[in-house]
């Protein structure tokens, strides 16, 4: 297993978090389990991110998937920084005062992406509630260096919620990613507890309003479960994201990165998991990703063409109303 429960690394890489008591830690069950990371390809995609001086979020959150993406070449950038604004209770990426962006990071991202020969790529970012625009500006022109380095890589930004950043939706849209994605990462009732900075309905309202601007993006969402949702709760969210027009939702289990973190409350089935597909089907999503070990970027190249193939079948060649 990957993902390290530490409480001296809760103090350093989150100091909000160091005074918190210790939460206590659930036995993690067979499904979970993963192999440690080590394959010759592993050491290849960790050598490239290194010299091409990369933050991914697969190293930053502990992600245990990271064995399996990094032998395949699958990696999540993050840009602007390796340090967050915000405080999730749930996230294990640095937070604090973050440094100037880098002005030729762009650069060096789409260099990265042509070196590793993608055809699809995920890009994610910190919070950047310092910045004028959240970063928007910042994301885009990554967007056109990835298309300026390797024009047949199709791109998916996972994005921050660009709170109190009038414009900053408009400028990232108009660079044209293939799919946007923004994690509504828990139900409404949990937001206080879970994501404090954020608010779950200017979440919702920032991918209707991407669809608002452009019919033809795909939209993307994810959500973590054990953290204390019912399941009523996960289904009127399926509901408030399909209003939304959302296209895409993920549903993985949430693993606890520190005991400073949020408890998890328990290890949901993966039958549970597979009820919440076939539920979300139902509701109209063109594809639903849901297990225990989903996370908004796992298998998102090879999901990218399911998804296209999913629109396809149900619009055909009818241009998008
Ligand atoms: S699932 Fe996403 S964050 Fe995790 S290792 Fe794979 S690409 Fe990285």
């Amino acid at each position: 297993m990957v993902v390290v429960v530490d409480t001296v690394a809760a103090r350093s890489r989150h100091p909000e978090k160091a005074g918190r008591p210790d939460t206590p830690l659930l036995r993690k069950p067979a499904w979970i389990r993963v192999k440690a990371p080590g394959s010759a390809g592993y050491i290849k995609t960790r050598a490239l991110v290194k010299e091409h001086g990369l933050n991914t979020v697969c190293e930053e959150a502990g992600c245990p998937n990271v064995g399996e993406c990094w032998e395949k070449r699958h990696v999540t950038m993050m840009i602007m920084g390796d340090t967050c604004t915000r405080a999730c209770a749930f996230c294990n990426v640095r937070t604090g005062i973050p440094d100037p962006l880098e002005s030729d990071e762009p650069q060096r991202v789409g260099d990265a992406v042509a070196k590793l020969d993608l055809a699809h790529v995920v890009i994610t970012s910190v919070d950047r509630d310092d910045l004028d625009d959240g970063g928007a500006a910042h994301f885009a022109r990554v967007i056109g260096a990835i298309r300026a380095a390797a024009p047949d890589t199709t791109i998916e930004i996972l994005t921050p919620d660009f709170l109190r950043k009038p414009g900053a939706l408009e400028v990232v849209v108009a660079a044209k990613p293939d799919v946007f994605n923004h994690n509504l990462e828990t139900v409404p009732s949990l937001y206080l507890t879970v994501r404090p900075g954020a608010r779950y309905f200017h979440s919702l309202r920032l991918l209707q309003q991407v669809k608002e601007l452009d019919r033809t993006m795909f939209t993307k969402s994810g959500i973590m479960v054990g953290f204390g949702e019912s399941r009523n709760e996960v289904l009127q969210l399926m509901d408030d994201l399909r209003c939304a027009d959302v296209d895409f939702l993920t549903i993985g289990q949430y693993l606890q990165p520190t005991r400073k973190h949020h408890v998890v409350d328990r290890f949901v089935t993966p039958d549970e998991f597979d009820a919440y597909k076939t539920v979300a089907m139902a509701k109209g999503f063109l594809l639903v990703s849901s297990s225990p070990l989903t996370r908004s970027s796992y298998h998102a190249d090879e999901d990218f063409a399911q998804l296209q193939a999913s629109r396809a079948a149900k619009v055909g060649n009818r241009p998008l109303a």
